[in-house]
């Protein structure tokens, strides 16, 4: 287990003058969903030219105040990220590798030229929101407090460029199942859109990216479909990744396989972790290209045996059924969960709730 050094700034805590009442607060928790409950506390630290970072203050959620020039409003200068906060047996919070999603924050925001901020002020941040609303974590199955660290641009100009003040916020929204099903093999549809392209901003965790993946995802909803599944801008052969999830492809020779991080695909932290893993457990993991034709003639012929997505939110979801507009569906495996899927699964959800050991130090 990990733990945290002192933040090179001060938080300043403003408490709440009237959170949630226990009952109302209880009465959510048993069924929260997703992204739709928030927490009674935000993090808040503003950046400003010439000044750096300062002002950092655990307050009350609440509305921002924004001018309507402000930046993030025309030109879309915004970068997130998302991470679980879990209650371990022992009752202590715990988050799982804050300062990957501190590193990847930093390289979003140097691709969006935002400032960067230090790492130990975004764990801090993470830290002390889940200090203050620890009591928001749902202990059902399945649940987390989910924290979504952001940064927006708040200067007042409409001139293109890179803005001269921004605020880093941080607030929790307690989670159930991603998946309201709880599916135990999601269904994919092929987009014919494309995600990113060579030389954009496919490998930051920025807003425009998910504004521009919505009517895909729309579309693979209408036709029956969990999720989207890109593929690369260029040729449209090879696969990327889905629209909030990286995937892997496991193959009868007990190899696996992740498309490589070639700049258009996000480099997931859930994606990091299981390369780890699996070599772990003695698997051959590639990092390559894999094209849609493959991946159709490979289900086939059984040489592929599962595929499987994953990311924070859902962590690994089997892929049971694919469909391609133009060429049809096809089925992985037995289109549903597969042997490796299950075990990788366990083995990541054991060490992030603090029931297997943490070799790697990923828990703080
Ligand atoms: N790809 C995209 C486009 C995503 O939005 C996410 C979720 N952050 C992922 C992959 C998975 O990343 P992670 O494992 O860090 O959640």
């Amino acid at each position: 287990m990990a733990t945290l050094a002192p933040a090179s700034l001060e938080f300043t805590r403003l408490p709440h003058p009237a959170p949630l009442a226990l009952d109302a607060r209880t009465a959510a928790l048993a069924d929260p969903g997703f992204g739709k409950l928030f927490s009674d506390h935000m993090v808040t630290i503003e950046w400003t030219e010439g000044r750096g970072w300062h002002d950092a203050v655990v307050g009350p959620l609440a509305p921002l105040p924004l001018h309507p020039a402000a930046a993030v409003l025309h030109y879309a200068q915004e970068i997130f990220e998302g991470l679980k906060a879990y209650r371990l047996a022992d009752g202590t919070m715990a988050l799982f590798r804050p300062e990957a999603n501190a590193a990847r924050f930093n390289s979003s925001a140097k691709r969006l030229a935002m400032p960067e901020l230090p790492e130990d002020l975004f764990v801090e941040a993470c830290r002390q929101i889940v200090a203050v609303d620890g009591d928001w974590f749902p202990d059902i199955e399945g649940g987390s407090l989910y924290l979504r660290p952001f940064m927006i641009a708040t200067e007042a100009f409409l001139g293109v460029r890179p803005a001269k003040s921004y605020k880093f916020i941080v607030i929790a929204s307690p989670a159930g199942n991603y998946f309201k099903s709880g599916a135990p093999a999601v269904s994919i549809w092929v987009s014919q859109y494309t995600r990113a392209a060579p030389g954009g901003t496919g490998a930051a965790k920025c807003g425009g990216n998910y504004a521009a993946s919505l009517v895909p995802q729309a579309e693979a909803m209408a036709k029956g479909h969990d999720q989207v599944v890109f593929l690369d801008a260029a040729e449209h052969r090879w696969i990327e990744e889905l629209g909030g999830m990286n995937l892997y492809f496991v193959f009868d020779d007990g190899t696996l396989l992740t498309p490589a991080l070639t700049g258009t695909i996000l480099p997931g932290i859930t994606r990091d972790s299981l390369l780890t893993l699996a070599r772990e457990e003695g698997l051959t993991v590639r990092e390559d290209r894999y094209s849609i034709d493959q991946w159709r003639a490979d289900a086939a012929s059984g040489r592929l045996l599962e595929t499987f997505a994953c990311g924070t939110a859902a962590v690994v979801t089997p892929v049971g059924k694919v469909t391609d507009p133009v060429e049809g569906p096809f089925t992985i495996g037995s289109g549903g969960p597969g042997q490796l899927t299950q075990k990788l699964r366990q083995k990541l959800v054991s060490i992030q709730r603090g029931e297997a050991e943490d070799r790697h130090g990923w828990v703080m």
